[in-house]
């Protein structure tokens, strides 16, 4: 069968869906890989260092002709794949909430939009969850940026001139990418404290050294929640996080916000009263910008100034480390098609847990559940 990797189409994406690595695995396993010139630019991988592990590099038509399997980090529009084989995988973060117009595209254009956002979280998939591999990219680097951006230093110091007391970080939503800012800002010296709504994530904080901030008064969710994943809470719980943080956040130097809710807006954690109490300074950096933002007044690509305060708001935090998100979500995709590869067809058969719960488009239809 032959694989195609494209070009990415969305402004600033720099990732890419195949490294010269996972094309040299999927020759192995007897694909044929076609690249598009230029693909790996931006994750630092050479036309050339493509051609080596055994694909063919070629303009978009080309490397689309004929294609079963097209590999993205976002999905294209449709109408761009000209070319590729009626009833062609397109394996991609296809942002299914958001863009139901696109998956409907994709039902019509009569092509099988596989969502790797979808991937359900048991044990055999955890090595194509390209949902953690990226998040926890992003983690890391939030704290990087929300540490470029502050004017103070992270760790305490003594020196002759007098003590640099360490920074104050507070970290909302510990998931995948929580857990990993928490490490980050341990590590650069910051007094870090966090909060979620699962219980299960206590532990987590107290086991990184961090210090939890929980709602003891109206019960959140116990363990882990459904898949690892958080609902909305109650009206109740609202508010009374928002008044146990109220105190907490007005301490802060720098506050992260990675809190999501699949298929929800990202609920609204800092209010702008709350940003208002924080010292002049201060720094807040939205993971969740892009699902609507975790804070109030945060823009999508927007760095803002608020009473003082300056809220990041990067949409593809992970992006920015494009080689190593790339390499990651590379081997993400090939863990999922190569355990999936029948030799006899020389081609991924997927099974019914991981196929229904991925596949947003078949035989011209939408056939996903959640959508
Ligand atoms: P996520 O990106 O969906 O959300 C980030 C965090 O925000 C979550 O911890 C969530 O509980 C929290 N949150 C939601 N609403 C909130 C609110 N109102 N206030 C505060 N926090 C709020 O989550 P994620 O990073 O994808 O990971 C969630 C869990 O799933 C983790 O425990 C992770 O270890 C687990 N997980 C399991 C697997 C697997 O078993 N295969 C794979 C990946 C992740």
């Amino acid at each position: 069968i032959r694989i195609a990797v494209l070009n990415e189409t969305e402004e600033g994406e720099r990732r890419v869906a195949a490294t010269p690595e996972t094309v040299g695995k999927f020759a192995k396993l007897g694909a044929e890989l076609a690249v598009e010139q230029g693909a790996g630019d931006g994750a630092r991988q050479s036309d050339e260092a493509y051609r080596e592990a055994g694909a063919k590099v070629g303009t978009r038509l080309e490397v689309l002709d004929g294609a079963d399997i097209v590999l993205a980090v976002r999905a294209p529009d449709p109408a761009a794949l000209k070319g590729a084989k009626a009833g062609a995988w397109i394996v991609a973060m296809h942002d299914p909430f958001q863009r139901t117009e696109r998956v409907e595209a994709y039902a019509k254009a009569g092509l099988e939009a596989l969502a790797m956002e979808f991937m359900p979280r048991i044990t055999r998939a955890q090595s194509m969850d390209v949902l953690s591999s990226q998040s926890n990219l992003a983690g890391y680097k939030a704290v990087i940026h929300s540490a470029d951006t502050f004017g103070r230093a992270f760790p305490m110091m003594m020196t002759a001139a007098g003590t640099v007391s360490p920074a104050k970080v507070f970290v909302m939503g510990v998931g995948v990418a929580g857990l990993q800012a928490i490490a980050t800002a341990k590590r650069l010296g910051a007094q870090v404290s966090a909060t979620d709504v699962r219980s299960a994530t206590k532990e987590q904080i107290k086991s990184l050294g961090a210090k939890p901030i929980f709602v003891e008064s109206v019960e959140g969710i116990e363990g882990e929640g459904s898949g690892g994943y958080a609902t909305e809470m109650s009206d109740e719980y609202k508010a009374a996080q928002a008044e146990l943080v109220s105190d907490h956040i007005a301490k802060q130097d720098i506050v992260i916000t990675t809190a999501l809710i699949p298929g929800r807006p990202a609920p609204k954690l800092i209010s702008d009263a709350q940003i208002a109490s924080m010292k002049p300074g201060s720094v807040i950096c939205d993971l969740a910008v892009v699902q609507g933002g975790n804070v109030e007044g945060s823009a999508p690509d927007e760095v803002v100034e608020k009473h003082g305060v300056t809220i990041i708001g990067f949409s593809n935090t992970a992006g920015e480390l494009a080689a190593d998100a790339s390499a990651l979500y590379s081997r993400n995709l090939y863990n999922f098609l190569s355990a999936f590869w029948d030799a006899e067809q020389g081609r991924p058969v997927l099974d019914e847990e991981i196929g229904d719960a991925v596949r947003l488009t078949q035989g011209g239809e939408v056939v996903n559940e959640s959508l």
